[in-house]
């Protein structure tokens, strides 16, 4: 991979803050976006802006065209069968959500249950509480272990005969473990229970192959595949989401309307109630062909590289502690240096121009579990460089210092 041109494609990352040059590692949060994703969305609005599947005018087909085929550059990018098998929405909270709510009204009675993990990022969390709140399911939580890994065994045993869903992340966003989803979906599949993967974390670091997986559900957010905020995706199979009732009412998502009664589109826009978000839905198209023309395989080992150099690094460093040791790994680092608060560690490091995350990640529970309030977090893109890395470590050891 040619990292200088590749950082040339993102004008931001040559920006100065506070008179030092940009270090970006909050990649987990969201992606900086390449021109061509930005030119896209320029180039729809003032081009082809038309409101899609509604007009028989030039501009609404163009428009229409183009977010279709927006759809199928998806499909394909995660091998889904069909790309009726897509439905774009806000990102990926909204895509638990929609899972959430369609699928408990459909097959979910009191009582049953659903199984979720204890790493698990707010989205998947709450989303599943509401439907306990509102239908009386119950959440099961299946426990982790001091690497920051999944006991697979203790899954076996939270399953049973009123476990109607398993959902689980792919890669954490807080320990980087990347969870054996081929042996939960296997797991699962035995019992017939579906599982949702949330890939937010995933898609834009190692290739995704829905079929292979044989996952039920997943789901990502545009933002974090360097495309444009405000459009995520929910794959699902054909099978449930046929028998999934509607999330939102409204334009596009019905067949006929009249006060006697209402029938729905077909998939996928039975789900997709409203004007959808097409400037981005087509730019997300545009960001997806980006990071496939530099290829997932590449980008995967370079990402690789650089999170094993970065945990060698950071291990030099006296009293840090990180958490999530996992042999299997992906892009994000969590960690803390003695007794210094994150915060401190975040705010001291963006005043050297180095942009990291802290707190809780949106994961209360899990920073519960590690008897933590909060880490700084570390997430890399395949734009970053071991220099960055080098002048991260040494301003965590200007902060350390600070502190005695
Ligand atoms: N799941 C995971 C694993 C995430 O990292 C995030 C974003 N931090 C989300 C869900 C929510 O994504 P969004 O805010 O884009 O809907």
């Amino acid at each position: 991979m040619d990292i200088e041109k590749i950082r040339a494609d993102f004008p931001i990352l040559s920006t100065t803050v506070y008179g030092k040059p940009l270090i970006y590692l909050d990649n987990g949060a969201t992606t900086q976006k390449p021109k061509c994703v930005v030119e896209e969305i320029e180039k729809i609005y003032y081009t082809t802006n038309a409101n899609v599947h509604r007009g028989v005018h030039y501009l609404s087909q163009q428009a229409t065209d183009l977010a279709e085929e927006s759809r199928v550059v998806v499909q394909q990018f995660i091998n889904a069968e069909h790309s009726k098998e897509i439905i774009f929405t806000k990102g990926t909270t909204e895509s638990i959500n929609l899972v959430a709510h369609s699928f408990c009204q459909q097959f979910c009675v009191e009582g049953d249950e659903i199984i979720i993990s204890a790493m698990e990022h707010h989205a998947n969390i709450v989303s599943w509480q509401l439907q306990e709140a509102i239908r009386g399911i119950k959440l099961r939580v299946i426990p982790i272990n001091e690497k920051g890994e999944l006991k697979l065994d203790e899954l076996q045993k939270l399953i049973s005969s009123k476990t109607r869903l398993i959902s689980v992340m792919h890669i954490s966003n807080v320990l980087g473990t990347v969870n054996p989803i081929e042996k939960i979906i296997e797991i699962a599949h035995a019992h017939s229970i579906p599982v949702l993967i949330d890939a937010a974390q995933s898609v834009q670091h190692m290739t995704i192959d829905v079929q292979k997986l044989d996952c039920d559900f997943l789901v990502f957010s545009g933002h974090k595949v360097y495309g444009p905020n405000g459009v995520g995706v929910l794959y699902g199979k054909e099978k449930w989401l046929n028998q999934m009732p509607p999330y939102q009412g409204g334009g596009e998502m019905i067949s006929t309307v009249s006060f006697k009664g209402t029938t729905f589109n077909e998939l996928p826009f039975k789900f997709e109630a409203g004007t959808p978000n097409y400037p981005d839905v087509i730019a997300l198209g545009t960001a997806i062909k980006y990071i496939k023309n530099i290829g997932l395989d590449s980008i995967k080992a370079y990402e690789d590289q650089l999170l094993e150099y970065c945990t060698d690094e950071l291990l030099r460093i006296k009293d840090i502690r990180i958490f999530g040791t996992s042999d299997k790994k992906s892009s994000v680092i969590s960690f803390l240096v003695g007794n210094i608060h994150h915060y401190d560690m975040g705010m001291l490091l963006d005043k050297m121009g180095i942009a990291v995350r802290t707190g809780h990640h949106c994961a209360q529970p899990l920073m519960e579990e590690l008897g933590i309030e909060g880490t700084v977090r570390i997430s890399l893109a395949f734009y970053n460089t071991k220099e960055e890395i080098d002048q991260l470590v040494a301003g965590i050891k200007r902060v350390a210092s600070m502190f005695g």
